[in-house]
């Protein structure tokens, strides 16, 4: 198995290359082909698994095939529960995407609002957030979804027990409603089973 056989294209062979790894992780071979697809999925998949890298290659082939983001458009929005995960998931869209022509941006609490607003004018490709500072952007008219083509729910369970459903739901209903849906979460409980459901369509179920 080798990540080429996955259907990823020249730029981010050479990035994987660059970053020394040779084969696919189980979760990578099993969720790039269905994202590269345009499938939902629901992943049950820990940290230390390479879901981060499963979610973000496939998002970035797709990306790289459409329209480029407009001012204030984001065509991929990952929401993760910590600033730290944002920041890490945002270094990996980083690095896997450094030959494409794509923009990333980073947007979490805890820090000035002006900066995140002035970088997000230019649009993002992928935006990574944490979901409060995210509505409060949005609130700001600082983001915009009409080019919203992928979400991704980075560590979902982690997002519930830190009380983020409430501004999920609220995420949830100004996005348009045709779009791709990918659910990771360490753990599959009733609660996520609930939240899956409004979200993800006909998924596809990954557990590694
Ligand atoms: P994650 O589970 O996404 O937090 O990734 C765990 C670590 O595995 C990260 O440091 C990645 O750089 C690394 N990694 C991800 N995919 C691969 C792979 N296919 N081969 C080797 N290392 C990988």
């Amino acid at each position: 198995m080798s990540f080429a056989s996955l259907g990823l294209s020249a730029p981010i062979l050479q990035a994987i290359a660059e970053q020394g790894y040779e084969t696919p992780s189980p979760i990578q071979a099993k969720a790039i082909p269905a994202i590269l697809e345009g499938k939902d999925v629901m992943a049950a998949a820990q940290t230390g698994t390479g879901k981060t890298a499963g979610f973000t290659l496939p998002i970035l082939e797709r990306l790289s095939q459409g329209q480029r983001t407009q001012s204030n458009q984001v065509r991929a929005l990952v929401l993760t529960p910590t600033r730290e995960l944002a920041a890490q998931v945002g270094d990996s869209v980083a690095t896997y995407g450094r030959h494409l022509p794509l923009r990333s941006t980073v947007v979490f609490g805890g820090v000035k609002i002006n900066p995140q607003m002035m970088k997000l004018r230019r649009g993002a490709d992928v935006l990574v957030a944490t979901p409060g500072r995210l509505l409060d952007l949005y609130n700001q008219n600082a983001v915009k979804f009409n080019q919203l083509e992928v979400l991704v729910l980075d560590e979902a369970d982690r997002m519930l027990d830190m009380g983020f459903i409430h501004d999920i739901r609220k995420i949830l209903a100004i996005l348009p409603a045709k779009r791709q849906n990918l659910l990771f979460s360490a753990t599959f409980s009733d609660d996520i089973r609930k939240l899956a459901k409004g979200l993800v369509h006909n998924p596809v179920e990954i557990s590694v």
